[in-house]
């Protein structure tokens, strides 16, 4: 089979399932953490798709960012409450994706009153 991130071939005992995608260790692991830079696909991403290489911004973000981003775009406002149930995230997973949103200045965190909004960047 095969890692449905970056396609590479994964041994059957080295398969990870996260948010339900089957991945390689890599991505697996890229896919728990936070990057600490602006691009979540980091090196051997790059590496198998050159194309990926030197992405920046939307290019290097995970399906499941991009569509977080869209909605935040598309709503202009809207509380983490509202994108987790939209895209059945638990909050530590939308915390991790919305880390990379706002590392990557797409989105941010305001405070109107006693409530935090997403917003668009
Ligand atoms: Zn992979």
């Amino acid at each position: 089979m095969r890692c449905m991130q970056c396609g590479q071939a994964i041994a059957e005992g080295e398969k990870y399932t996260h948010a339900g995608k089957e991945l390689c260790e890599d991505c697996y692991l890229e896919a728990v953490s936070v990057p600490k830079t602006c691009d979540p696909l980091s090196v051997r991403a790059a590496r198998v798709d050159r194309e990926r290489k030197g992405a920046r911004g939307e290019e290097g973000l995970l399906p499941i960012q991009k569509n977080i981003l869209n909605y935040i775009k598309e709503k202009q406002r809207v509380t983490r409450e509202e994108v987790a149930e939209r895209f059945n995230l638990t909050p530590r997973e939308l915390e991790k994706h919305f880390a990379v949103l706002r590392h990557c200045e797409l989105a941010k965190g305001n405070k109107v009153g006693d409530k935090v909004y997403l917003t668009p960047f």
